[in-house]
């Protein structure tokens, strides 16, 4: 990870981390999923509101380390506004981005600030936490009733 991605990181992980973007349950929502991450302890839970296959809205609720969350609130950011199949698409990239399948220093212009999440691919447990949100917002787009959890 070069420098500028590692004190981007610090300093996004910090930012979102002490204020949260759309941390707040929505009581609108049309879709809604649990997260369960059992190796850290960190619970997400994902409110969406779907309207013409688009995200109009996106919140989450929960508590957990900083990375979960911090992750949990960019990916609220990047989402709305979104179509749901750019959001998916979004969720293979980000996928990719952590387990480390697109390097160590992934291209900033296209990933925008989800890029720092680069740094946890070093850190296998990390992985889990940083990408609980995006799982659980892929199961409440899909509908799926069951808790999601990272095992
Ligand atoms: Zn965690």
């Amino acid at each position: 990870m070069n420098q500028e991605l590692r004190e981007l990181y610090q300093q996004v992980i910090l930012d979102h981390n002490k204020s949260p973007r759309n941390f707040r349950k929505m009581e609108n929502a049309t879709k809604f999923a649990e997260g369960y991450n059992p190796l850290c302890g960190d619970h997400i839970d994902i409110y969406l509101l779907i309207e013409d296959g688009m995200v109009k809205d996106v919140s989450f609720k929960g508590e957990g380390c900083a990375i979960s969350k911090a992750s949990a609130s960019l990916m609220t950011s990047t989402l709305k506004g979104k179509t749901v199949s750019e959001s998916e698409k979004l969720f293979e990239k980000f996928h990719d981005l952590v387990t480390g399948k697109l390097g160590e220093n992934p291209d900033i212009d296209e990933l925008g600030k989800l890029a720092v999440f680069a740094g946890v691919q070093e850190f296998p447990v990390r992985v889990k936490c940083a990408s609980l949100a995006w799982h659980t917002m892929i199961n409440a787009l899909h509908n799926k009733d069951e808790k999601v959890t990272t095992e």
